[in-house]
């Protein structure tokens, strides 16, 4: 396994569709794999394909050691509304409050190419919609008002301090001392 580079706001792959994976095959179990390594080096809980440079429709996500993997996944239904603070690993540092649907069912491959069905609230609802979103070019900052997305990516901007790159390299040392305070997505 080994550690991805996570693509960060500004980066044109996280604006754009995914591919239907046709088959799981070992290659994208090999980018699973790779994406959770990446995701808990990161202290993430949740990370979408194209956050590392890749257009596969293909997302993990991690909550109280629970882990799972969504390809190709669907939202079947959606119910309900709640509200919270969201960040994301290719923002950040940028937190805002987003509305999601309080309660999903989702459709999936799991990876072994087997279709399940998941029926979610709460964080896990919240992570499933977000990096559903990421799979089809959307980051949370899209549904802040205007006035707060300016904010949010002046602050970003700030603290960039010049900074182009596009990618950021996760070390697990640096990043376990950074984030204490919230969960990015
Ligand atoms: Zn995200």
């Amino acid at each position: 396994m080994s550690l991805l580079d996570i693509y960060v706001l500004g980066a044109p792959i996280l604006r754009q569709e995914t591919r239907v994976v046709e088959k799981v095959d070992d290659g994208v179990r090999r980018l699973i794999d790779d994406m959770f390594e990446t995701m808990y080096a990161a202290k993430g809980i949740g990370l979408a394909a194209p956050q590392v440079g890749r257009s596969e429709r293909v997302a993990v996500i991690d909550i109280d050691q629970k882990p799972y993997v969504i390809v190709n996944p669907e939202i079947l239904q959606r119910e309900g509304t709640q509200r919270a603070e969201e960040g994301c690993l290719s923002i950040p540092e940028i937190y805002g409050d987003v509305d999601r649907a309080a309660h999903v069912h989702v459709k999936a491959l799991d990876r072994n190419g087997e279709a399940f069905e998941l029926q979610a609230d709460e964080l896990l609802a919240r992570c499933l919609q977000h990096e559903i979103d990421h799979l089809h070019g959307r980051l949370f900052i899209d549904y802040l008002g205007l006035l707060k997305r300016r904010a949010a990516i002046s602050k970003w901007e700030k603290l960039r301090k010049g900074d182009k790159s596009l990618t950021r390299t996760i070390s697990p040392r640096e990043v376990a001392e950074q984030h204490t305070r919230d969960e990015e997505l």
